[in-house]
């Protein structure tokens, strides 16, 4: 079976690269493994880069999803908690009157990703679920996809396929090998909870950088159902080196850390503790070849500070989308042409804050520098603000060559 393009996973990366493709009217197959709602080990925040990128595709569909709060549940800011306890509330906005609906929402993957399944435009998608492709190969122009459907092997060819299919991705295992690097690759663990006290009125996310998970962190992320997504991550690098258990620490943490204690005194676990990995974007990397994209988290795309994926991945769908229509126009599939048209518009639009995250991840296992921060924080307007632009993606590069903005930082005004 041949087509021009085939779209490997339905994830975030997927449906956004399947949605821009429609939008430029170019037919395509779209193949999970999955069957639709399945659940994505994840924090589930929707930030606003997540809006930004549905907005470019249809502001109906942001609409739709501001509309069902026990879905999508709208989130007003951050809270950062610093080793010692003190707190900072940071809003992802600074006038919230103007705003029509919350800057950012939080939303079980089982039924965020189903609801992005449901958008796809289907004059232009074939999507087939509960299909898995078990490898790759090249042959002369095309690539060749080996399938199991409906338990039968099967060959499909296409022109371009582009690799959705997340962290340990098929795609990129099969065409552009490479193993993971640990400093840059991110061991994580999810539960949810019942029952969690003292949560934020406008539910604010919560980051806990607690002394027995530095220099990784845990986060509290209120659902609309009531019940709360809480988790861990750490740097495969420490998590190995120091041999951390990452579940043994979030419990000891829940049940002695005083910062958050209290707060467990009544909560019940849902279900178990499972545990994925965060392929972080803090290393550039080659994200195409003859014949093929990575998008998502098979390129490798996280936020290395904020743990934050999906944004990410919605943004590299549409760049993908956009490479692929130019290539279709002038029929090169090349690995120079989507160099140029796919890697380094996508790096032009994320590098510079995957490059700051990376530098706030790396200062982050200074618990007396974070303690220090938090402190100037309280009493610095200036930082306050800065770390609020930074939810509000301005440019934030210009400020910190300002010595007039440390100044400010550091007497606390
Ligand atoms: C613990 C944890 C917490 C996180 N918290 C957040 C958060 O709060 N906010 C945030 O923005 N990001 C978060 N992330 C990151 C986020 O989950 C990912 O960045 C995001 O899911 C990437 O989307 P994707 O479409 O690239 O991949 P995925 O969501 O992984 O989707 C890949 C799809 O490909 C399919 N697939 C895989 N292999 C095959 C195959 N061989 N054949 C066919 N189909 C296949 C899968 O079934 C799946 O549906 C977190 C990650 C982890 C691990």
């Amino acid at each position: 079976m041949q087509f021009q393009v085939i779209i490997i996973g339905a994830g975030p990366a997927g449906c956004s690269t399947s949605l821009f493709l429609s939008k430029h009217k170019i037919p395509h197959l779209i193949i999970d493994k999955s069957c639709f709602p399945r659940d994505k080990i994840c924090g589930d925040a929707l930030s606003g880069k997540v809006i930004e990128v549905l907005k470019k595709y249809d502001e109906n569909i942001v609409q739709s999803m501001a509309a069902d709060s026990s879905h999508f549940l709208g989130s007003w800011g951050v809270k950062f908690v610093a080793p010692n306890g003190k707190a900072l509330d940071i809003p992802f906005k600074q006038n919230t009157n103007a705003e029509q609906h919350a800057p950012g929402f939080i939303s079980r993957r089982m039924h965020f990703d189903a609801f992005m399944v449901q958008q796809l435009d289907l004059n232009y998608a074939t999507l087939w679920t509960g299909v898995e492709v078990k490898n790759i190969t090249s042959i002369l122009e095309n690539k060749c996809i080996n399938i199991i459907k409906e338990g039968q092997e099967q060959m499909l060819e296409c022109k371009v396929v582009v690799g959705c299919d997340g962290d340990r991705s098929i795609v990129e295992k099969s065409l552009l090998p490479r193993s993971m690097d640990p400093k840059h690759y991110c061991a994580g663990i999810r539960a949810y909870f019942k029952n969690v006290s003292g949560l934020h009125p406008q539910n604010f996310i919560e980051l806990h950088f607690l002394e027995e998970l530095l220099p990784g962190y845990l986060w509290i992320f209120p659902l609309g159902d009531g019940s709360c997504n809480v988790g861990a991550g750490m740097l495969s690098e420490y998590a190995g080196s120091k041999k951390i258990n990452l579940r043994v620490q979030m419990l000891k943490a829940i049940a002695n850390n005083k910062n958050i204690n209290e707060r467990f005194a009544d909560a019940q676990l849902e279900g178990k503790i499972q545990g994925w990995g965060l392929p972080l974007g803090s290393k550039k990397r080659k994200l195409s070849g003859d014949g093929f994209l990575l998008a998502g988290d098979a390129a490798s795309l996280i936020d290395p500070f904020t743990g934050e994926g999906i944004g990410n991945a919605l943004y590299s769908g549409y760049f993908a989308a956009e490479a692929i229509a130019q290539a279709i126009a002038l029929n090169d599939y090349s690995a120079k042409f989507f160099a140029v048209h796919y890697d380094q518009p996508l790096y032009n639009r994320l590098w510079a804050e995957l490059k700051l995250s990376h530098k706030m991840q790396q200062l982050s296992k200074y618990n007396q520098l974070f303690n220090f921060v938090v402190d100037r924080a309280h009493k610095s307007a200036t930082l306050r603000n800065t770390i609020s632009c930074m939810f509000e993606d301005l440019d934030l590069r210009a400020q910190f060559k300002n010595p007039v903005f440390w100044w400010k930082m550091m007497i606390g005004k």
